[in-house]
């Protein structure tokens, strides 16, 4: 059979995203992309229902109607990546063929790591914004909570969107003030990071609020087990020393982030690292061992901040060097390692941290129009009113609004042809 030109695992944000840009800037490539589900999630607003903003029905669509124009679907899943064939195995035992691979399959969350969780949430007060089905049962505990005890936990790095555990907490006190009940409820962040946001710029004026909503933080503390009927959390604290305890803590509500990994099929896959990312330069997002694959999204080894805001940047940056190599030239778009995290702070504001590799502030806008290191009303308003819109309408149609990449006028590193362009 021949190869199509461009074959993309994963119809999220990444694999969507790349596709529209591809087609933008050549419409008659033939672009397929192999995506199992039938429904795409807006996950970013998920935060948003899990704190009584959005509906849930708001954060999905038909996967049919935001497959970009003129890319093909392939519904079904990837068993097996090929690049020695140019082929992945779908789980039904057929191949595809391509002359270009572009992996954006995502991560996994380990709900299993944590024992006794999938048993039980959803109820005994056990939530989480990381699932569209739990999210407004988040809601519902924090409406309905007048006392007692809270609990939110952040697991290790790297998770998606890195400030969603804290989001959670901040939305949660801010309801509870309105309702008058915040000093009755006793809310706690356990986090098994050593700091409260990987950026030090947006720490104090998180710090202003976690100080406002009399919240106590708990760090190097990792969820291992909750036991639902009984209503106790039990965490490995580590000390000072690096010695490790238990300890278990009763709860009147919990919101539990869970461990994220590379998906099972990628951890024996070719395509990757140790750990089982999708290796690839953190620059082009080319492959470091297959010139004519791709990575992007929150399953690539790029050491970027895991959000959708950092695929907007990304999905030009692979569209530019795709098309190189379909030319038989050398890829030169980079990309910086921009991510963005709205921090919802309050229901009204959002400290709106965009950064790239190495923690450097890459700010959208001027300083004059909305400062990130501060919670603003704007940046609220990018989050509830215009996100949706840019996701949906701009990023996920090929229309790269300031996402314009950095093109080089040299590659970046020695190139094979020969080895890139091996279709
Ligand atoms: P996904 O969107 O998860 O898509 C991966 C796709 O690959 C899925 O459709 C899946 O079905 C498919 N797939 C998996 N396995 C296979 C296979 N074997 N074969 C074929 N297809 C496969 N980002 C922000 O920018 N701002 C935010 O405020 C924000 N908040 C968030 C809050 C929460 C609670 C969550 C959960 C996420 C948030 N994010 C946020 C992160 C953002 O949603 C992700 O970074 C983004 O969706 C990543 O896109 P992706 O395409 O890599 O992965």
């Amino acid at each position: 059979t021949r190869p199509h030109d461009v074959v993309i695992v994963g119809g999220g944000a990444a694999g969507l995203a790349v596709a529209a840009s591809i087609l933008k800037r050549r419409p008659h490539l033939s672009v397929t992309v192999i995506e199992p589900r039938d429904i795409h999630y807006y996950q970013p607003g998920w935060t948003l229902v899990g704190g009584g903003v959005f509906n849930r029905d708001q954060t999905k669509r038909p996967m049919a109607s935001v497959i970009p124009l003129g890319a093909k679907w392939v519904q079904a899943a990837v068993a097996e990546f090929r690049p020695e064939d140019n082929a992945v195995l779908l789980e039904n035992g057929e191949s595809v063929h391509y002359k270009v691979l572009i992996a954006a399959p995502g991560l996994q969350l380990d709900w299993d790591k944590i024992k006794g969780l999938k048993e039980t949430l959803g109820q005994n007060g056990v939530t989480s914004n990381y699932r569209f089905d739990l999210a407004p049962y988040t809601w519902e505990l924090v409406r309905t909570l007048k006392s007692g005890r809270a609990l939110f936990t952040q697991p290790v790095m790297p998770i998606k969107c890195a400030g969603a555990p804290q989001k959670a907490m901040y939305l949660a006190c801010d309801a509870w003030k309105r309702l008058g009940v915040l000093g009755d409820i006793d809310v706690n962040f356990h986090t098994a990071g050593a700091v409260l946001f990987g950026v030090a710029d947006y720490v104090p004026a998180l710090m202003d609020y976690v100080k406002a909503y009399d919240a106590h933080l708990h760090f190097k503390e990792s969820l291992i087990a909750v036991d639902g009927p009984a209503k106790t959390a039990t965490f490995e604290v580590t000390d000072n020393e690096g010695v490790t305890r238990t300890e278990t803590r009763p709860f009147d509500m919990i919101h539990v982030c869970p461990p994220q990994g590379p998906l099972d099929f990628m951890k024996k896959s070719p395509l990757g690292d140790a750990a089982g990312w999708v290796e690839v330069h953190h620059d082009t997002l080319q492959h470091v061992r297959y010139g004519n694959v791709f990575g992007l999204g929150d399953g690539c080894s790029a050491a970027n901040a895991k959000t959708a805001a950092a695929v907007r940047k990304q999905a030009p940056v692979v569209a530019l060097n795709t098309l190189a190599i379909l030319d038989g030239k050398a890829p030169s778009a980079i990309y910086e390692g921009y991510g963005s995290c709205p921090l919802t702070v309050e229901r009204g504001k959002v400290v709106l941290a965009e950064f790239g590799y190495g923690g450097k502030l890459q700010p959208t806008l001027p300083r004059w129009m909305i400062d990130g290191t501060k919670p603003t009303f704007l940046g609220w308003f990018l989050k509830e009113k215009l996100m949706p819109g840019i996701y949906f309408d701009l990023m996920l149609k090929g229309r790269e609004w300031l996402a314009e990449p950095n093109v080089l006028s040299h590659a970046p590193r020695p190139f094979e042809v020969e080895a890139a362009c091996n279709f």
